[in-house]
């Protein structure tokens, strides 16, 4: 079997702890399956990527010693391929427009799903209006479908229920996150998704896309996500600070802990050759716990 994993950053700000955990779990996942290792710079919402964040994540990655196979790819590259995808739903009739406003769905809606409040519907059955900006969205089943995840099990989603018809295209022209993620791991032929567990909530909505355009369904491995003293997501808009070259070993010894993998302490005084010698021979995927764990900065 082939094994591709793949490393998808989004350049909002540097390499910070949380997106290193998920860097080195895809990454030794990858290596010990003998497989392909990605690298794709999530660049697609440009008013949130910071200038030079894609180079700071970029050196960081180098120099804390992950070795990437072939190109990177950017997804600011990728318009003409979203396009594709985009018209080929539009053409399949499931896309449809929506011209209402956030508060305009706030007033209109009394569920709350998921990810807060669900969108009742409203452009599918009545003109939009005219000269407003226009987002466009994928109309959704109200059936249950589930997905094995390596990690946390057995997860279902009622699309329709638990997130609504959701948006593919911004009324600013930005393709979406989930419509570039499916067409981009599709393109890169991957075939293990390891990522955070923020992201576990989007799968359902992957996997959908990932039919309709007739793409392979990866596996997929959700692990914790490393948040604060305070219970926080360490993410970049909680300015998590980023990491710099000089701290490989201890960064990479402590994401190598968070994942209840057991190296050894003077491991964290060896250079990153070392950790990833040792990381190699024992890593041990089963031992990745489901649930956040805090850590210390
Ligand atoms: N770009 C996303 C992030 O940095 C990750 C996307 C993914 O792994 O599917 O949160
Ligand atoms: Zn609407």
């Amino acid at each position: 079997m082939t094994y591709v994993g793949r490393f998808a950053p989004s350049p909002t700000g540097p390499l910070h702890f949380g997106s290193l955990v998920a860097a080195v779990a895809s990454y030794l996942e990858a290596k010990t399956h003998s497989g392909n290792w990605l690298l794709r710079i999530e660049d697609l919402d440009t008013p949130r990527v910071q200038a030079g964040a894609a180079d700071h994540i970029i050196s960081t990655l180098d120099a804390f010693g992950f070795e990437w196979d072939g190109d990177i790819m950017y997804q600011s590259q990728r318009n003409d391929a979203y396009i594709n995808a985009f018209n080929l739903l539009k053409n399949k009739q499931l896309i449809y427009p929506c011209t209402c406003t956030r508060k305009e769905i706030a007033d209109s809606s009394s569920q709350t799903g998921i990810e807060g409040i669900i969108y009742p519907g409203t452009c599918l059955s009545k003109p939009i209006k005219p000269n407003a900006p226009i987002a466009w969205r994928i109309k959704t089943e109200d059936k249950l479908s589930s997905f094995n995840d390596a990690i946390q099990g057995e997860i279902s989603q009622n699309l329709k229920l638990d997130i609504a018809d959701f948006v593919l295209k911004r009324a600013d022209h930005l393709f979406t996150y989930q419509l570039a993620v499916v067409v981009d791991d599709a393109e890169q032929g991957i075939t293990h998704v390891v990522r955070g567990a923020d992201l576990l909530n989007s799968t359902p909505r992957q996997i959908y896309l990932q039919t309709l355009l007739n793409f392979n369904t990866p596996n997929y491995t959700h692990i914790p996500i490393a948040t604060d003293n305070a219970g926080q997501k360490l993410s970049k808009q909680s300015l998590a600070k980023g990491l710099s070259a000089t701290e490989a070993s201890t960064a990479l010894f402590k994401a190598l802990h968070f994942l209840n993998q057991t190296p050894p302490p003077e491991l964290m005084h060896d250079s990153h050759a070392t950790i990833w010698q040792w990381a190699s021979a024992h890593w041990d995927s089963a031992h990745i716990p489901t649930k956040a764990t805090q850590i210390t900065q």
